[in-house]
């Protein structure tokens, strides 16, 4: 009798790493042969350096299958306690519509899309990001919106710079209201200082007495009022400041908006647009200004061009990546913001549309007034004039927020006479009841109060303007409209549910559904962030545990989960060590060493914290430069603060020098940072924290993955060794008062929520959960040998730029396509866009160097997915061969007019010198399957030059339906 599997056996392969992984056994070893290596193992050994390879495995516990996964972080879940929420400051309830949540936050051709970076296979996405343009722009009255940013104070810091850059006002004071949020105000003094911008705060006497560069209010205020600032902000555009004010979306459709007296920039936050509170995120900041301002804005702005037919086509315009030009000159370092959720707030104006959104206005501020009416009838004091927030004063806020805990209601108590409450969406009639029987009043009949009750907004600042006016907003109000609209969108782009997206230094890996599902939970997405503690023991326990997790992967000694993208991270990482300089008297260290291959966020972000960056060179072979890193070193001595290098670099090399370079840099007083958004080639396998690295920040939404969201949401956790723990940033809780946070109240908030994007952080727990130490192990292990894999069979078509130990890469390889371009004139981009026509995202495009595309595969691909992209990178070298050698034109090939539409391929007249079937079809395979582009290749040109960042006009369409309508052929 032949013995049965045994049971341990079979249960191995329920596991979720044969699920997460691309390439099975069979194929691993067939690639290791074409590597050249027997095992995995021998591989990593000829990759990474000795000197920094881990000896002993992670310290984590055994994975465990999705189902079992599921039920533990179910059980975290119900540790959190769903109250209801009434706090607002700055989050309110709302009803993410089901046919939006599923379809876009549910739905992977939304979540696992990547930036918007190659135009013509991210139309669907950035039309939605242009009604999210739009609607800000309408409903604040301004004439320019950006595609988001990452939170509402992030969001007033960044309009605190932008009005440091264009104020003709040579002041240095900021000038914040009393009447702004407090994690609003927390941000700003983190953001201020270390630019030297002094900050004032005050009533708006005081505001009008201040030579400020720029004021900041809030409107409604924190605690409800609607001020009227006409005259103020004339005082303060006379003495030649500019006017930022934080505003609220809803309340604009029914008070009058910011431009229409006298802002000049205008943030917020999107959340109540259908996003869920989260624990504090994700949501979508958005940042409106005046048209003047345009050029200066932070953050990713849509706009309008035209395709290569003249026809309209979007594109990210302006400053598109422009950290990776301007670098320590860019305008901010924002690279990830919060796609999804800006997506699925247009998606809730969409549905609602103009009427429906001031009904829903209305509705809550009917509300907000009747329970006024029930608290002043018992004798309380209730502030005038509000829209859905109530101040009231002379009470018993304690005793009040005690029976409101009962009823399982949160108020704002804001000191021991007054507390403050904001109803919304949510709010329904029995909890007006209940929330007035907290203040022990009994409402009996809420239709009689009504009926004596009149409307609290002022007179004198009533909206009377139009918004919304656009098509777009008022035809998809019925489910089946905005379901198919939202699938025809998502039909013209390129995600993961598609293809590989071979983006370097992005990481695109698999977002399994699993990793995904808790993140809906009511338990995850419906908790206030300023709820007491009691309620989130759930979210203490999962932050804790991945805190835990994290260290445990990169040997750092502690984790601050508050920055919500890597960016941030790396803002909260140096404050981190220029706060220990400090500390120990040398605060005169500004120097930061950045090597010439860094990613354009890293000296964007060392100008943000004041120092100076100096940039390195890189030698022939790629690497960082030790001699002119030792030179440097000497030549700054104490005045160095800090390197920050990328490793393994961002050339896709492991660097032997690593080690040698953070003695250099200690031997000098300074600090190490490291980018962690490589960190997928070393989880398992190295940690920076050992090998004398102070600290990092990891992109979850890379290695731990979290999706992209096609442009955020992301988590970049700051790691650091002990020393600079006390420097991480603080905490705000309930009533803005400082908490205990891992920081010691030295640096204060990077953002606006005390752990940033909370409700995400479920997917990188279940990530690392089913995973296991050998699980994550062997992805940056599979993850290696898919890069060298691509690297070596492309080798005899494309060379790679540079390679490390043993000729290998990392997990990413840069193909030079410079000497094609010399020879034949086809350019990365050209390959970039005809790798469309195959139905391929490309790889990163000219970023490290121009010129190359950077292939990262990540462990997730299959073998057969990876060899469809090379046999489409094989076909594409064809073609140029036939351009080389005169088969093709030099101009009219399928190369430089690519992508192909269908309407080009089908027209009756043809016109190119090559048939087309090879442009359509330039491989068998795609007859079964063929992805078609919306549009044909964008102007880029164009597009900077005639800057239009709003809804097209219908009539831009006419006679060419198709442009934007055509779905696509499966
Ligand atoms: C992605 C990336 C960043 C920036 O991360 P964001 O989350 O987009 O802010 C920084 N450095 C490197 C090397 C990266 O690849």
């Amino acid at each position: 009798m032949t013995q049965p599997a045994s049971l341990r056996a079979l249960e191995h392969h329920d596991g979720f790493l044969e699920r997460h992984i691309g390439p099975n056994e069979a194929e691993i070893a067939h690639m290791l042969r074409t590597v050249g290596y027997d095992s995995l193992d021998a591989l990593t050994d000829a990759i990474v350096p000795g000197s920094i390879r881990s000896q002993n495995p992670l310290s984590l516990p055994e994975p465990i299958s999705e189902v079992e996964a599921l039920a533990k972080i179910r059980a975290v879940a119900a540790k959190n306690k769903v109250y209801r929420s009434f706090i607002g400051q700055g989050y309110y309830g709302t009803h993410t519509p089901n046919v939006i949540l599923r379809n876009i936050l549910e739905n992977p051709a939304w979540y696992t899309a990547y930036t918007p970076y190659q135009a013509e296979i991210s139309q669907g996405r950035m039309e939605a990001l242009i009604n999210f343009q739009t609607m800000v722009a309408d409903l604040t009255g301004m004439e320019i919106a950006n595609a988001s940013l990452l939170d509402e104070a992030t969001a007033a810091a960044e309009a605190m710079t932008l009005a440091k850059r264009s104020a003709k006002s040579k002041s240095n004071v900021f000038f914040v209201s009393d009447g702004v949020h407090p994690q609003t105000l927390e941000v700003l003094r983190t953001r201020a200082e270390p630019l030297g911008i002094e900050l004032v705060v005050g009533d708006d006497a005081q505001a009008a007495a201040t030579d400020a560069f720029g004021i900041l209010l809030q409107y409604p205020t924190t605690f409800g009022g609607i001020r009227d600032y006409r005259t103020l902000a004339e005082a303060v555009h006379a003495r030649g400041g500019l006017v930022a004010v934080a505003t609220d979306l809803l309340a604009l459709t029914l008070i009058a908006a910011p431009g229409e007296w006298g802002a000049d920039i205008v943030v917020g936050n999107s959340q109540r647009f259908g996003v869920p509170f989260g624990f504090g995120g994700p949501h979508a900041a958005f940042m409106a200004c005046r048209d003047a301002f345009k050029r200066s804005m932070p953050g990713r702005l849509i706009g309008v061009s035209v395709d290569a037919e003249g026809k309209p086509a979007y594109r990210l315009t302006l400053q598109t990546r422009e950290q990776h030009i301007r670098r320590e000159k860019a305008t901010s370092n924002i690279c990830t913001a919060q796609v999804l959720l800006a997506v699925m707030a247009s998606m809730y104006a969409v549905y609602h549309g103009p009427e429906g959104l001031t009904r829903i206005a209305r509705r809550v501020h009917r509300l907000a007034a009747i329970l006024a009416t029930a608290l002043r009838k018992a004798g309380m004091a209730v502030d005038e004039g509000f829209f859905d927030t109530l101040h009231v004063t002379g009470v018993d806020a304690n005793a009040i927020h005690d029976r409101a805990l009962e009823a399982g209601i949160n108020l704002r108590p804001l000191d021991g006479r007054s507390i403050a409450l904001s109803l919304d969406e949510t709010t329904t009639r029995d909890d007006v009841v209940a929330i007035a029987r907290a203040f022990g009043v009994d409402i009996d009949d809420v239709d009689a109060l009504d009926a004596e009750t009149a409307d609290a907004l002022p007179q004198g600042l009533l909206r009377t303007s139009k918004f919304l006016a656009h098509p777009v907003f008022n035809t998809h109000h019925s489910e089946h409209e905005l379901l198919r609209y939202m699938r025809m969108l998502a039909d013209k782009d390129l995600a993961l549910d598609r293809t590989m997206i071979p983006l370097g230094s992005c990481t695109m890996k698999l977002n399994a559904t699993a990793e995904m599902i808790p993140v809906t939970w009511p338990e995850f997405a419906n908790i206030h962030p300023l709820a007491p503690a009691e309620q989130a023991e759930g979210y203490r326990q999962l932050i804790t545990e991945l805190e835990q997790m994290l260290v445990e992967c990169t040997g750092y000694d502690a984790v601050s989960l508050q920055p919500n993208s890597g960016a941030q991270g790396e803002y909260a990482g140096l404050l981190a060590i220029r706060a220990y300089h400090r500390a120990r008297g040398e605060g005169h260290r500004d120097i930061c060493l950045i090597p010439e291959s860094a990613h354009g966020t890293n000296p964007a972000s060392a100008q943000m914290c004041g120092m100076q960056v100096v940039v390195t060179k890189c030698d022939a072979n790629g690497n960082v430069d030790v001699g002119d890193i030792r030179a440097k070193a000497e030549k700054y001595g104490d005045r160095l603060a800090a390197i920050m290098m990328t490793y393994p670099s961002t050339h896709g090399v492991f660097e032997e020098d690593v080690v040698e370079i953070c003695e250099i840099v200690h031997r000098h007083g300074g600090q190490v940072y490291t980018d962690g958004a490589n960190m997928n080639a070393l989880v398992g396998v190295a940690k920076p924290g050992k090998w004398g690295s102070d600290v990092s920040h990891l992109n979850l939404h890379k290695t731990f993955c979290i999706p992209h969201g096609g442009g955020g949401p992301g988590v970049g956790p700051c790691a650091v060794k002990s020393h600079l723990a006390p420097f991480l940033p603080g905490a705000l809780g309930c009533n803005g008062v400082r908490t205990e946070g891992v920081g010691n109240g030295e640096v204060g908030m990077v953002s606006a929520a005390s752990f940033g994007s909370a409700s995400i952080l479920p997917i990188s727990w279940m990530y690392i959960t089913m995973m296991g130490a050998e699980g994550l192990r062997r992805a940056t292990q599979v993850a290696l040998l898919n890069a060298n894999y691509i690297a070596r069979r492309l080798a005899p078509h494309y060379p790679t730029l540079y390679s490390g130990r043993n000729d290998l890469v990392a997990h990413e390889c840069i193909l030079d396509l410079r000497p094609i371009k010399d020879a034949t004139g086809i350019s990365a981009e050209d390959v970039a866009k005809r790798l469309i026509d195959f139905g391929f995202h490309a790889p990163t495009l000219s970023f490290p160097v121009a010129g190359t595309l950077m292939v990262e595969p990540t462990e997730s691909e299959s073998l057969h997915e990876l060899d469809r992209f090379i046999d489409a990178m094989i076909q594409i070298r064809e073609e140029i061969r036939a351009v080389e050698d005169g088969r093709l034109d030099r101009e009219d090939n399928p190369l430089k007019n690519a992508p192909h539409t269908a309407t080009q391929v089908t027209a009756s007249e043809w016109t190119r010198g090559y048939p087309r079937e090879l442009a359509a079809f330039p491989l068998a395979t795609l007859r079964q399957h063929k992805y078609w582009p919306p549009v044909a290749r964008v102007d880029n040109v164009y597009g900077d030059k005639n800057v239009f960042c709003s809804c097209v006009p219908i009539e831009a369409f006419a006679g060419e339906p198709e442009a934007f309508s055509e779905p696509n052929v499966m």
